[in-house]
């Protein structure tokens, strides 16, 4: 595909694989599929552009932009798509992070648990909310506990599907620490089951990552029993 060319003619057997994926919520890869191109353009570019695609949609679904309060619309979901809600695509936003020598030679499981984040479905482009539980064991580094909430936040300001959302969360820790010994578990709601599709709206979802010494049934029913959960 050449640069910004969309693939607007599908056959019908894709148009099917495409819904089914899309509310199976199944991801295709661990790494955001993002195009070569993806920060060809400035985001004051990108917002200028999404603020016309998106009076477009809104003309189309027949809204009045002449409206006041639909006037600014357009360019205020613009600005929210950049700089908020998916800023998490840009690897120039990504929280830079330092690290501590491990002073007190704290050797069990640190877990930081109950991180609120939001993300967006990427098949619905409606949110996801939730909580992210992390726990790892330090190899001689720790890390600011805020900036375990940061990276859970970038990752999260996405489009995103949870496995991946857990994944990518759990690979950055894992790089940043230096060790393999990282447990991530999320639990979200996703409006795209609960306000429309099956509309269930008591159902979650939990995705977990275990690694290194997560791996052992002993950490494992630990970290579980942190969070208030049966191992
Ligand atoms: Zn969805």
């Amino acid at each position: 595909m050449k640069p910004n060319e969309i693939l607007l003619n599908t056959t019908d057997n894709e148009i099917s694989l495409v819904d089914l994926i899309g509310d199976e919520h199944i991801s295709t890869s661990i790494e955001t599929p993002l195009r070569d191109d993806a920060f060809a353009l400035s985001d004051a570019e990108k917002i200028e552009r999404i603020e016309k695609h998106f009076r477009e949609i809104m003309l189309t679904l027949g809204l009045d932009l002449t409206d006041d309060s639909l006037r600014g619309t357009p360019r205020r979901v613009a600005k929210m798509y950049v700089k908020e809600i998916f800023s998490g695509l840009n690897p120039a936003n990504k929280p830079s992070i330092a690290l501590f020598e491990n002073k007190y030679k704290y050797s069990e499981m640190l877990v930081e648990k109950d991180i609120t984040f939001y993300s967006n479905c990427e098949h619905h482009f409606v949110p996801i909310m939730g909580k992210a539980h992390v726990a790892y064991i330090s190899n001689g580094s720790v890390i600011g506990l805020s900036k375990i909430n940061r990276i859970v936040h970038y990752f999260a300001k996405r489009p995103q599907v949870q496995e991946r959302l857990t994944v990518q969360i759990a690979e950055e820790l894992k790089k940043v620490l230096g060790t393999e010994d990282v447990a991530v578990v999320i639990d979200a709601v996703h409006l795209c089951v609960s306000s429309r599709g099956v509309e269930d709206i008591n159902s979650r979802t939990v995705t977990s990552h275990f690694s290194g010494a997560f791996g052992e049934e002993g950490r494992k029913k630990e970290f579980f029993t942190y969070l208030g959960l049966q191992g």
